[in-house]
């Protein structure tokens, strides 16, 4: 006889679910953590294809921005002013709220400030000239007073940004994952979803078929195999860290290049990554790995614009995948009657990713 799911698990275990979110990212967890307090007694259910999160959440640089000027001004090219001010309340009021609801400590959160790191002088006088215009936005938008400033770093230009610090991926997930677990909320991880339909159906792979009243699709980067009629492209990034340096003066997190590149200081280790533009149609995957060209141009950007100590190693490298939308603006939305998606953080989602949540669990 082929394996039956049991009576007494029918009516325990796969009771239908008020709410089953895809994916353990900072999106679909703090989704779950804000539902949970809306709706104490919901019934609530996390699945996580990964052991761990498999994304972009525990794999990013960790870096707490609102974004360099040389980044807006990039975006307003693309998009309208009134859309990158909007993203920067947003980035402002996610790290606001990923600082107040897990705690500094518990993120390993560093207020070490941010710089617009350039190797030309011509770029710098540029981007530079708009400093006034921008610290006036700032104080419009989020009340900060003289949040850009100019200075230089080991000779070269920078742009201060005095908002912004450094946390701890790997940490603030795990205590994530730790606070929505002691809400009673399942935690499925392993569990691959395999496909949702429009009748509130998720089927998982090799496991059973749950009904949800709602399904929220958080699994950003992989979020168009679940749902295809979504523009939400995958694009890969590439991290390495270094060795200890016995001297490392670059402290504190930096953007270079409209943010493509960034690096900082994780203790005495370099931490740097990007450059996807570098080979961009080739990193618009779902697949993890690394690229040689982009590691090759990081690399070389070490040696001769941070000029590390020869002799320098790369101890740790991996590579996350990112969802971007067209417009780099999120999708909160909802798809048919049972299913919604909050994806498409646009490699902003330490940031946004809180507030995007708050947005997706008001959207149910
Ligand atoms: C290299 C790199 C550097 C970055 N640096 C920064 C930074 O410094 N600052 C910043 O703000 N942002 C950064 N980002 C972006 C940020 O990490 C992401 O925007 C954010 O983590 C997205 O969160 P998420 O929850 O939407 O997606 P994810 O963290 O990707 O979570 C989606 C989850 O869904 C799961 N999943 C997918 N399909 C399924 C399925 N079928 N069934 C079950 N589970 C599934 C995945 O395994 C994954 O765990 C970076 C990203 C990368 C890759």
């Amino acid at each position: 006889m082929s394996y039956n799911n049991s009576f007494w698990e029918q009516g325990s275990f796969l009771d239908p679910y008020d709410l089953i979110i895809v994916g353990a990212g900072i999106v679909g967890l703090s989704s779950a953590l804000f539902y949970k307090r809306a709706h104490p007694a919901a019934r609530v259910m996390v699945l996580e294809r990964g052991f761990l999160p498999k994304g972009a959440s525990t794999r990013n640089a960790g870096f707490a921005c609102v974004g360099s000027i040389g980044e807006h001004q990039a975006d307003i090219k693309k998009e309208s002013e009134d859309i990158v001010k909007e993203r920067i309340v947003r980035r402002y009021r996610g790290l606001e709220r990923l600082k107040e609801v897990l705690g500094e400590e518990a993120i390993g959160y560093r207020h070490c400030g941010g710089y617009e790191f350039f190797t030309s002088e011509e770029a710098f006088k540029e981007v530079s000239s708009e400093v006034g215009r921008f610290n006036k936005w700032m104080e419009e938008l989020i009340g900060e007073e003289q949040v850009y400033s100019l200075d230089r770093k080991e000779g070269y230009p920078v742009i201060c940004n005095r908002l912004e610090g450094a946390l701890h991926p790997g940490k603030m997930m795990q205590y994530l994952a730790q606070k929505v677990a002691a809400t009673g909320i399942d935690i499925k991880w392993n569990t691959e979803v395999e496909q949702t339909t429009e009748d509130g159906t998720v089927h998982v792979a090799g496991g059973p078929t749950l009904k949800a009243k709602q399904i929220l699709h958080a699994a950003n980067g992989f979020v168009a195999r679940l749902v295809p009629s979504l523009t939400v492209s995958p694009a890969r990034g590439l991290v390495f860290v270094t060795n200890e340096q016995k001297e490392l003066p670059w402290k504190g997190i930096f953007h270079h290049d409209r943010g493509y590149i960034y690096f900082r200081n994780v203790g005495q280790r370099l931490l740097i990554g990007g450059a996807r533009n570098v080979d961009k149609k080739q990193e618009e995957t779902d697949q993890f790995g690394a690229n040689s060209k982009i590691k090759n141009h990081l690399v070389d950007f070490v040696d001769e614009e941070l000029r590390l100590q020869e002799g320098w190693t790369i101890q740790h490298q991996w590579s996350g995948i990112m969802g971007f939308t067209t417009t780099k603006s999120p999708i909160v939305e909802q798809v048919d009657q049972y299913r919604y998606v909050a994806a498409g953080l646009s490699g902003m989602g330490i940031a946004i990713g809180m507030d995007v949540a708050e947005q997706a669990v008001e959207m149910l």
